[in-house]
């Protein structure tokens, strides 16, 4: 997952987009993830940052961003900005440890489950079915989310792809049912 080591992964691309969000599109606004991309490496020159999970990390910091499947009114491939949470830029701002997963956590589990979505099957850079322009890509997700608690211990985490994490923190983020079985 990692390849050519990035000089902004602590933490830096996350600001950009944090502070490009605030300022530029600003609450109420629409971006898509493309415009995103396009800011970065305008900004940084840094291509294939993972936008959607530091889109996701916002959320932890108290974000809300929609998108089609919480907003009926975007398309597939927008977001909207729809309340900015912490002010992450800060340089006082201090990212909760327990939101955090271990580098040991992390190579536990995929070791564990390999580099395939335990939830779709998917397995890491290969196209979907049912959307051959995307590729997957794994991340480690919790199967008790961290709105509810859930730790990230090897217990609770396994491997997901992007698409069906997102879907995951959406159907809390947004009051859902149950949580389904882990695979
Ligand atoms: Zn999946």
């Amino acid at each position: 997952m990692t390849g050519l080591r990035d000089p902004l992964s602590r933490g830096g691309v996350r600001k950009i987009i944090a502070w490009w969000l605030r300022t530029e599109i600003g609450e109420g606004g629409v971006f898509t993830i493309a415009d995103a991309e396009k800011m970065i490496l305008a900004k940084t020159g840094v291509k294939r940052v993972e936008v959607d999970r530091r889109i996701r990390e916002l959320r932890e910091a108290r974000w809300t961003i929609a998108n089609s499947r919480t907003d009926s009114t975007l398309l597939q491939d927008q977001h909207r900005l729809v309340h900015v949470g912490d002010d992450i830029c800060d340089p006082r701002y201090r990212w909760p440890q327990a939101r955090r997963c271990s580098a040991r956590v992390r190579r536990i589990v995929f070791m564990r489950d390999g580099r395939t979505c335990v939830i779709c099957g998917t397995r890491d850079r290969e196209p979907y079915v049912d959307d051959p322009g995307r590729l997957a890509r794994m991340t480690v997700g919790r199967i008790l989310p961290g709105s509810r608690g859930g730790p990230y211990t090897t217990e609770n985490c396994r491997i997901e792809c992007d698409r069906c994490n997102e879907a995951v923190q959406d159907r809390y983020d947004y009051g859902g049912e149950a949580f389904p079985p882990a695979a």
